[in-house]
């Protein structure tokens, strides 16, 4: 479970998130919609500790850090907890699709070389990579930079991952296999907070839609209930443009 109180984060005068409060629930898939500069992937940074928000808390299990006050230890028990799969694949350009794997259970957490890349090579057939393994970052396409990413994600085992516009950076034809990968990974429970501005994978693959808008949450529900019982004008009209 994951608790966030009264999250609010400013750029000198611009208050960015206004004090929102959200709960998910083990193996829930959360995915936030919401107009370009509402303040999506701030939120998702915040949680991470790649921005420091003003103010609020951040519980994930049994861990509870204030976000303005966190020390370096806590930030960095929070980031075990938690893995980030960004815009831009950003993979090691001069290492291996395995050794991108590998590096963080073999650094991080002190696994040995060869069970690394046992697991390595597990999670590369999970993300249909199988036989990419000594391939290095630029010998494959934009899809499988970020499906490695997704491997180095789960190979850390984290309490959730936090993808920010998976496919964004990608070609049209590449988007699909991406988002593929991400829905069977999150058949397999693992929680979920994914902001993008898919919107038939949205509908597909979450068990909570979060409308954001200006750094508050506007309307939340099932994908049925933001798509199809749409309550508030706000949502309506952000929606109209993907009709
Ligand atoms: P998009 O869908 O376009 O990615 P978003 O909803 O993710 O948008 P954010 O990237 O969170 O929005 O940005 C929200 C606002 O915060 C924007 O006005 C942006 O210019 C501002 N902002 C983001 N990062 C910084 C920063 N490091 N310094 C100053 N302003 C920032």
């Amino acid at each position: 479970m994951i608790t966030i109180k009264n999250i609010s984060k400013s750029f000198g005068k611009n208050e960015i998130i206004k004090g929102v409060d959200l709960e998910i629930k083990k193996g829930e898939v959360v995915v936030i919609l919401g107009p370009s500069g509402s303040g999506k992937t701030t939120f998702l940074r915040c949680l991470n500790f790649l921005e420091r928000a003003d103010d609020g808390e951040l519980t994930i299990s049994d861990k509870k850090v204030h976000f303005k006050k966190a020390s370096s230890k806590d930030i960095l028990e929070i980031r075990r907890k938690t893995a980030m799969v960004f815009q831009q694949y950003d993979l090691f350009l001069h290492r291996t699709a395995i050794e991108n794997i590998m590096e963080g259970l073999v650094i991080a957490r002190k696994v040995s070389k060869a069970a690394a890349y046992n697991k390595g090579l597990e999670l590369l057939e999970k993300v249909g990579l199988k036989g990419k393994e000594d391939s290095y970052p630029h010998q494959l396409s934009g899809g499988q930079q970020q499906r490695v990413g997704i491997a180095r994600a789960l190979a850390l085992n984290p309490e959730v991952i936090l993808f920010d516009e998976p496919t964004s950076a990608l070609d049209p034809e590449l988007v699909g296999e991406t988002l593929e990968v991400i829905k069977k990974v999150a058949e397999e429970g693992v929680t979920m907070v994914i902001v993008t501005h898919e919107m038939s994978f949205a509908y597909d693959i979450a068990d909570r839609i979060i409308f954001m808008e200006d750094g508050v949450i506007v309307e939340q529900g099932t994908p049925k209930e933001v798509f199809e019982q749409t309550k508030e004008e706000r949502t309506k009209q952000f929606l109209a443009r993907f009709a």
